[in-house]
């Protein structure tokens, strides 16, 4: 008797929510038009996602949306476009505060006079904190939701970044000379263990081993990195064959490119990702290819640094996944805008191939979504609005002159949208940025410390000089 009630009172439950026809949600975003980026590439005009407990629930018609759900907050931008948040693959988040130190000088010169000398000096926690934050809310408000970085005090990046409610794979750097934070490979592999320990499992962040270049370590630590990613299950981030010189140096002292030297020592783990491979050849895609890895192609950072341009369209002939990355923002680009990435992504293709039908817009937008996410090994959590998938997503203004007339919506976001068209920001279900305005970080805190580490860099800098 008692059994029968409660199946009457879970079936009258039931119909009372059938006859209301909704279900629960705590967000609902409609657009103009959304690009989901799905297997089926599906473009809905007049569209809406649902989204309850940081995932999406559904994506259709507004229409069917709105009858299928009602949620707590509502983000209505008639004259949008709505996407998935674009996925950086290559950075390093803390150099924003070295931003335009020096420009337009050799590499060498760059790293030996500036970077290296201003970093020894001025790279703590709490220039990393700084920077930090103030490369978020740059990336944020340029419709970055997932970054990939590399840099010193990895711990504090994480903290910072989790507290700005943005995701992010962090690798914590090694290499083989005295570093801001750690004084050898050898303690920086040790806190690379430990940084794993604490945030694996993160919702917002991943933690990654990530050896600096193979140039600059040596086969144990190379080897040791390596074994490391593979055991927590983690991305290795690594340079790999950026430039010419890199390539002939390898040669002279392993005979072997950079690449077949990695694989030859079984320093390439199970999710490596390589950040350039301007210089990789045939048998490195080959190589590459075997192993599995992703490719993070940074087109801003090889034409400044005049470092050479990567075949793009051979390594997606081979099978390579491919995603974006500005690189730093001091000196080998001076941004972190994606938009900026996708459009000279594709430009280069074309102009180095003479070929206007290299990198077509559809195929960059994917390197700068769906793709990206498969560089990092996540594209069952991000990179396409699909049920289930974790929700990041971003809505593009149209309300500009030059998103006027539109045909191609790929051709929009790759060609025409700009960074500053960036509405609002969405991960994990919460809004980070509404109506661009960052709701997650203090705009003047942190350009007020911007311009006090700037003056204490440019101070160091003269230290010690006549
Ligand atoms: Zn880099």
């Amino acid at each position: 008797m008692h059994l029968m009630k409660t199946i009457c009172a879970s079936a009258f439950l039931i119909l009372t929510t059938a006859a209301h026809g909704q279900q629960a949600a705590d967000l609902i975003v409609s657009a103009a038009q959304v690009v989901t980026m799905d297997a089926e590439r599906r473009v809905i005009d007049n569209g809406a996602v649902a989204i309850g407990g940081g995932r999406i629930l559904a994506v259709g018609p507004r229409a069917e949306i709105d009858k299928a759900y009602k949620a707590k907050q509502r983000i209505d931008q008639p004259q949008a476009m709505l996407t998935p948040g674009l996925v950086n693959t290559h950075t390093h988040a803390a150099m924003s505060l070295l931003r335009g130190l020096a420009d337009d000088v050799p590499l060498q010169q760059w790293l030996e006079k500036f970077i290296f000398p201003a970093e020894a000096k001025n790279v703590t926690p709490e220039f990393v904190r700084w920077g930090t934050r103030l490369a978020v809310m740059e990336m944020m408000l340029s419709g970055t939701t997932t970054y990939t970085d590399m840099y010193y005090f990895e711990d504090d990046v994480a903290a910072v970044t989790k507290e700005a409610g943005m995701r992010a794979v962090l690798g914590q750097t090694i290499i083989g000379f005295p570093a801001p934070d750690y004084k050898t490979p050898q303690e920086a592999l040790a806190a690379t263990e430990k940084f794993i320990g604490k945030w694996k499992g993160d919702a917002l962040i991943t933690p990654a081993v990530a050896p600096h270049a193979a140039y600059t370590n040596d086969e144990a630590t190379l080897k040791a990195a390596s074994a490391m990613a593979d055991r927590h299950g983690v991305p290795l981030l690594i340079h790999v064959s950026e430039t010419q010189v890199e390539n002939t140096t390898s040669l002279q002292k392993h005979g072997a490119s950079p690449t077949y030297y990695l694989s030859r020592i079984g320093a390439i783990a199970k999710r490596s990702v390589f950040a350039h491979g301007v210089w990789m050849g045939v048998r490195d895609r080959q190589t590459a290819r075997q192993h599995g890895i992703g490719l993070a192609h940074c087109p801003s950072s090889n034409l400044k640094l005049g470092s050479g341009i990567p075949p793009i369209g051979e390594f997606l002939r081979f099978g390579i996944p491919v995603g974006l990355g500005p690189d730093g923002p001091a000196g080998s680009n001076n941004d972190f805008n994606m938009f900026e990435e996708m459009d000279l992504a594709s430009k280069i293709a074309k102009g180095t191939t003479n070929n206007p039908m290299a990198l077509p817009a559809a195929t960059v937008f994917e390197m700068a979504t769906i793709m990206g996410a498969r560089v990092l090994g996540m594209e069952e959590q991000i990179g396409s609005l699909e049920p289930g998938k974790r929700a990041d997503l971003i809505t593009i203004s149209l309300a500009e002159p030059h998103a006027f007339p539109r045909h191609d919506p790929y051709s929009m976001l790759v060609y025409t949208l700009k960074s500053s068209d960036v509405r609002d920001v969405v991960i994990e279900g919460k809004v980070t940025v509404r109506d661009r305005k960052p709701l997650t970080l203090k705009p003047a805190e942190i350009f007020a410390k911007a311009a006090e580490l700037r003056a204490k860099v440019e101070a160091s800098l003269k230290e010690g000089k006549p």
